[in-house]
């Protein structure tokens, strides 16, 4: 028997294990696959910010890629506005590196690593989780433990076991997530996003530069084959096709994204569930490396106390989903509420939205818009400059107005 059982080693169980180990606590982190890491869909696109918070900033060398002082967003039409801080604000990481690391720090800590065992399904006894029935090499195995942590990603297998409720399937974009060579007139220093409902259909693209001139580029879309529009997004873009019609894709790597917000419910009795499993990921982005982390400590926190009192009830296992709520709920709720606003634009209304952010001068502003993973309260901090009043009122006018005009048309 051991105390804590981890369903998934990627970014958010070995994060959780890592925090559990280091309380002492006996921790087994279920991996189907042979090697941490891969394969790898993400871009890794992390606030440098947030990672300090982790206390996992600096990196050890050879998995930061790049460091970016701002970003380019860019209409469809060809029309840009950049944001531009003193100092670098995010990085670009190495997803199978930086998942090796924390992999290496929860062995460290006293965590076992069990690669290559798929955990096929909960062992369940009235009404309260058990353990886990785990898979090696079609030999099957049931291990009896405390408390079993959900990190299974976005497949929701074992969270419908548990009978909850698993994310929203409307909200899933398709993403697809690449490399590519010899990129040309680009500033390393900075991220693109590229909007257009024929490149992207309701989400965006984006380039990553490194400083090797090579870059890491992706999109995601509500509709279509993903892998189309990386070509179509690479050679037609008005902007994007003059520094990347040239290069060659190296590497190519496809995985839903979650962009529903969080599930409602996220524990049981015995039973934690956290990261992509949980669809605590931004809204707007589809980042959920961070914010699947913060959940994955809260989560180890809950875990220490259940232990130490010997209660894994779920009464006793709610203050998770108390305390994940309590430190994102509105954020979640804000970026949802931006990401259905935004669907509703037409490239036309982006375009002009770009062009207003410059009108407006909105950098200045938008420098207090540092926290990027918690962008409910990043944006409350900016809510009442008049010049931002301005931009939203004039965002809820154009999406009500597409919303009566597509309305009269049907
Ligand atoms: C194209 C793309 C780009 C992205 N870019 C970014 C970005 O720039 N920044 C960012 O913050 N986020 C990004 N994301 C999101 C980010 O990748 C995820 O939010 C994050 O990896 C979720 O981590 P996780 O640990 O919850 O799940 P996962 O990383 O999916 O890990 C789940 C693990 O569980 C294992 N597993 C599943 N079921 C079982 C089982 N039954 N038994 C044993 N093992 C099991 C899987 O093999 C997997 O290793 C991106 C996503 C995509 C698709």
């Amino acid at each position: 028997m051991v105390e804590v059982a981890v369903v998934g080693g990627g970014v958010c169980g070995l994060f959780c294990s890592l925090t559990l180990a280091k309380q002492g606590i006996d921790v087994t982190v279920f991996e189907e696959h042979r090697s941490i890491g891969e394969p790898s869909h993400c871009a890794g696109h992390l606030s440098i910010q947030s990672l300090k918070r982790l206390g996992l900033y600096p990196l050890p060398k050879g998995i930061v890629e790049n460091e970016y002082r701002g970003a380019v967003f860019h209409s469809s039409k060809g029309n840009s506005f950049e944001i531009e801080f003193d100092s670098p604000v995010t990085c670009s990481v190495n997803r199978k590196f930086f998942d090796r690391h924390l992999a290496e720090l929860a062995i460290q800590a006293g965590a076992k690593l069990s690669l290559g065992k798929h955990v096929e399904s909960l062992v369940i006894e009235n009404h309260n989780v058990k353990g886990v029935n785990v898979k090696f090499r079609g030999i099957h195995e049931n291990l009896k433990v405390k408390i079993v942590v959900d990190a299974e990603g976005i497949s929701s297998r074992i969270l419908r076991q548990a009978k909850l409720r698993t994310l929203n399937s409307s909200m899933l974009v398709k993403g697809v997530s690449a490399e590519v060579d010899h990129v040309r007139d680009i500033d390393e220093d900075f991220v693109e996003i590229y909007f257009g409902n024929a490149y992207a259909p309701s989400f965006y693209a984006w380039l990553m530069p490194r400083r090797d001139g090579t870059a890491k580029i992706g999109l995601a879309t509500k509709r279509g084959n993903p892998k189309q529009f990386l070509e179509k997004f690479k050679r037609k873009h008005p902007i994007a096709s003059k520094k990347l019609g040239k290069t060659k894709i190296i590497r190519e790597a496809f995985h839903p994204i979650t962009l529903g917000g969080p599930i409602s419910r996220t524990f049981t009795n015995g039973f934690l569930v956290i990261g992509d499993a949980a669809s605590q990921v931004k809204p707007t982005t589809g980042g959920g490396v961070i914010l699947g982390m913060r959940c994955a400590m809260i989560a180890a926190e809950t875990i220490h106390n259940a232990l130490k009192e010997n209660n894994f009830s779920a009464e006793s296992l709610s203050r998770y989903q108390r305390k994940w709520r309590k430190l994102m709920g509105f954020d979640m709720w804000v970026m949802l509420q931006m990401r259905k606003t935004f669907e509703q634009l037409s490239d036309n209304q982006i375009d002009k939205l770009i062009l207003k952010c410059k009108r407006l001068e909105l950098q200045k502003i938008l420098r207090n818009f540092s926290d990027i993973d918690f962008q409910g309260k990043s944006l409350a901090r900016i809510a009442w400059h008049p010049s931002i009043i301005n931009l939203g009122l004039y965002t809820i006018f154009r999406t009500l107005l597409s919303r009566k005009s597509f309305n009269s048309a049907s």
